[in-house]
């Protein structure tokens, strides 16, 4: 089977690790500072802050970005649960904004209609998510936080490298936040980055990811031990010198795979923006309706790892019907669920493995 991901780990960060193993300091430490350096420097914010994984970054930034217990936060309910539960997790509300057809991205008309209906002014933030690696519209979006005086984070857990009017994901919210899990674009096993360009923001973050302590044993607020290890930071300063590399790659067969089925009607490429950079941490296609299904495991029955992100829409998750009682309908985001898979597309593909894929396309009946 050709896996939809693939993490892709050389002699570089197996040196790394071994190197942290010999020095004995296996919690944070140097190279924890080393890599959030690196990180600042490379996505050219202020500060970066490490942290275990980049649920808890989400989580952390709602926090540093002053969200109180009953605040509204506008997102999409077409993404990973993190980015919705993060919101729970500090005891505000998710609004689910619908997104858009193209892009699979918020879409900023909806989230103004929101803000309309918002007769009390409850909606304190917007959570964007640049899906698959394509930055949302942030013009529009900063434009409407301004407007309406919100907060913005940007779940950019599938977007490190990706760009938007020559400008890097990370550089338009209040906050940021990364992860760098095995399947992300640049990988330590577990991880993540908050990037900000606010000092007092940063320093919040690290008392808050600390127990609440700015000194040892001293806690002024209630915190949580939200860390990275040196393990994870070094290997993450390697795959960070790798990530232009595999962004690239990555580009390369996705304008294969678009290619080579774009004599297919009943598939729809995905589509780039005249103004992104995408960057494919996944390549994922619209199929026909009632075909979605047929295809999938057509291609699984054939050796392709596609898969399907995601079959279910926050806001149709059993918790969130049964225990949040969430009743909204999303027409965009609901059918999308019904129509897309993604498709291997990671930089170790080789020649054989896209051939393979578009052999698989040929073969299918419809
Ligand atoms: C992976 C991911 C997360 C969560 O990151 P973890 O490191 O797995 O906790 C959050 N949001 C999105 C959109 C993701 O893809």
């Amino acid at each position: 089977m050709i896996p939809i991901s693939k993490p892709w780990l050389g002699k570089e960060e197996k040196d790394a690790v071994a190197k942290v193993l010999d020095s004995g300091i296996i919690a944070s430490g140097p190279k924890v500072k080393e890599f959030e350096a690196a990180f600042a420097a490379f996505n050219g914010t202020k500060h970066a802050i490490a942290v275990a994984n980049g649920t808890v970054s989400l989580h952390a930034s709602l926090h540093a970005a002053g969200l109180k217990k009953g605040d509204k936060v506008i997102c999409p309910s077409f993404t990973f649960i993190a980015s919705a539960n993060s919101i729970l997790y500090q005891g505000c509300i998710p609004v689910f904004a619908d997104v858009k057809e193209d892009t699979f991205n918020i879409d900023p008309k909806h989230v103004e209609k929101l803000l309309k209906q918002d007769m009390f002014h409850r909606i304190k933030a917007i959570m964007v998510v640049h899906l698959y690696g394509q930055v949302c519209e942030m013009d529009e979006i900063n434009a409407l936080a301004k407007k309406y005086g919100l907060k913005v984070i940007e779940d950019a857990a599938q977007a490190h490298g990706a760009k938007y009017k020559g400008t890097l994901a990370g550089k338009f919210g209040d906050f940021a936040s990364y992860s760098l899990y095995a399947t992300k674009n640049m990988a330590s096993g577990e991880g993540g980055m908050i990037v900000t360009d606010s000092d007092e923001g940063a320093r919040q973050l690290r008392v808050l990811i600390n127990h609440g302590s700015d000194r040892v044993y001293y806690h002024t607020q209630i915190g949580y031990n939200y860390r990275m290890t040196d393990l994870e930071a070094a290997i993450g300063i390697e795959q960070l010198k790798k990530l232009p590399s595999f962004n690239e790659a990555r580009r390369k067969n996705a304008a294969r795979l678009k290619e080579a089925i774009s004599k297919y009607g009943w598939v729809t490429a995905p589509f780039e923006g005249p103004e992104n950079y995408h960057i494919f941490h996944q390549f994922t296609i619209k199929v026909k309706a009632g075909l979605r299904d047929r295809f999938l495991k057509h291609l699984n029955d054939n050796g392709v790892g596609a898969k399907i992100f995601y079959p279910i829409p926050v806001h149709k998750q059993p918790f969130y019907v049964e225990a949040m009682k969430y009743r909204v309908t999303l027409p965009v985001t609901e059918r999308l669920a019904q129509e897309v898979i993604s498709l291997p597309v990671h930089p170790q593909l080789t020649d054989a493995e896209l051939k393979h894929i578009e052999k698989a396309f040929a073969d299918f009946k419809e």
